[in-house]
């Protein structure tokens, strides 16, 4: 399973992809962030939850381990901007 700390670093940066464009509230951050946390974390879109993403979009594509290694990789990117 993939590990977040939940720093919200990826919630605060929707901008840096395209697919992410509908949830940015303006300034980058997600319109749904509520301090570091995902104010509707049950029903956030699959590709904000990486291991559902990774079964139902990625796993004919990609080893797990890779794709792990891609989102910490991003992840690591993104705390670096905090
Ligand atoms: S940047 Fe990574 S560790 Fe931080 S909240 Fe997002 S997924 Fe979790
Ligand atoms: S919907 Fe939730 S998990 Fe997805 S970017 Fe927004 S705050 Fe983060």
């Amino acid at each position: 399973m993939f590990v977040c700390d939940k720093c919200g670093q990826c919630c605060r940066h929707v901008n840096l992809s395209s697919i992410y464009h509908d949830l940015d509230r303006g300034d980058g951050v997600c319109k749904y962030l509520s301090g570091n946390l995902c104010g509707i974390y049950e029903n956030r879109p699959l590709l904000c939850r990486i291991d559902e993403s990774y079964e139902i979009l990625f796993k004919e594509t990609i080893d797990k381990d890779e794709y792990y290694r891609l989102n910490y990789a991003v992840c690591s990117k993104l705390k670096a901007k905090e």
